[in-house]
């Protein structure tokens, strides 16, 4: 990482100004150094380093992921640059400006879909722009876009538990785009679908972020999600989880993961993801390879 390069830009910046933290750049989101740890969850234990020193940039519009092991600080990750959790040390910069609360340019996506089941799927996906007190009319109308988009039209009044798992994660997909984010934050969103709906998730979710270039950083145990999803793909240590490598994914159409596929260098970057994982040696895996 650059880090070395930032220090003394932001030394310069800092004597004008010691009070106000500053990016060393334009980047649409910045880590400077940043590390966060745990109070051990019982007595006897030592706590837990979760992450240490991390620090990246991305782009407005660049889709980024994040691999590592189970338990290395991928999750705490999100956590901390959705504004929920602060640092131990370190800085993160959204758009220039320190983040210190949750922010609504940025969504969060998880495995489990999180819709309310007492609300009707359209109800769901509004249920974000009432809070932002967006009014009736302009939130039914960005609703049944949405709707439309990831194919639940005809679902829009029924409820959670009437849906399959994989519509439920479209549901919830839309929920988060209706907000309009800037940065969408997903972690590990399609963990818990089966294979074939996992496809045509990832391609809805490739033309959307594509479409609506939006920023994303994407957690996945699926070294072939990663790769046929992002720019980017960070690979982080096991605990404390540190960025070990970075590999920039220099393949066409970024929306259309069944054309990725096809391509010729498809293999070589998911063969290169699998010795940085080490996973052939000492049977050890980057977490359940779904
Ligand atoms: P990952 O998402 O990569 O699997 P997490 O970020 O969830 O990893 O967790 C990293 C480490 O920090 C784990 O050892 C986890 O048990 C610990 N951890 C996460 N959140 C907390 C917390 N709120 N309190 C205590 N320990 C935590
Ligand atoms: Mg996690």
């Amino acid at each position: 990482m650059d880090t070395n390069v930032a220090r003394p830009i932001l030394k310069a910046a800092s004597l004008k100004d010691s009070t106000m933290p500053t990016p060393v750049s334009d980047w649409f989101l910045e880590l400077q150094g940043v590390s966060k740890s745990f109070a051990p969850r019982s007595e006897g234990e030592s706590r837990v380093e979760a992450i240490q020193n991390i620090s990246f940039n991305i782009h407005a519009h660049e889709v980024v992921s994040i691999i590592g092991p189970s338990g290395c600080g991928k999750s705490t990750l999100l956590n901390l640059i959705s504004g929920l959790e602060p640092p131990d040390s370190g800085k993160i910069f959204l758009k220039q400006k320190e983040v210190s609360e949750p922010s609504s340019t940025v969504a969060f996506m998880l495995q489990k879909d999180l819709l309310l089941p007492w609300r009707s799927i359209q109800q769901n996906v509004e249920f974000g722009l009432e809070m932002t007190k967006t009014p009736k009319a302009r939130r039914a109308e960005i609703a049944a876009e949405l709707l439309s988009r990831f194919g639940l039209k005809d679902f829009a009044r029924a409820f959670p538990t009437q849906l399959s798992g994989g519509m439920r994660q479209r549901a919830a997909l839309a929920r988060t785009m209706a907000l309009q984010p800037d940065l969408l934050l997903l972690d590990e969103p399609f963990s818990a679908v089966d294979a074939q709906t996992r496809l045509s998730l990832q391609r809805e979710l490739a033309l959307t972020l594509a479409q609506a270039k939006k920023a994303a950083l994407l957690i996945t145990h699926d070294l072939s999600e990663a790769v046929l999803l992002s720019d980017r793909v960070l690979v982080m240590s096991p605990r404390p989880g540190r960025i070990v490598s970075t590999i920039d994914i220099q393949l066409p159409a970024r929306e259309d993961p069944f054309q990725r596929r096809k391509h010729p260098s498809y293999p070589s970057y998911i063969e290169q993801l699998w010795d940085l994982l080490h996973i052939n040696e000492s049977g050890a895996t980057p977490g359940s390879q779904r």
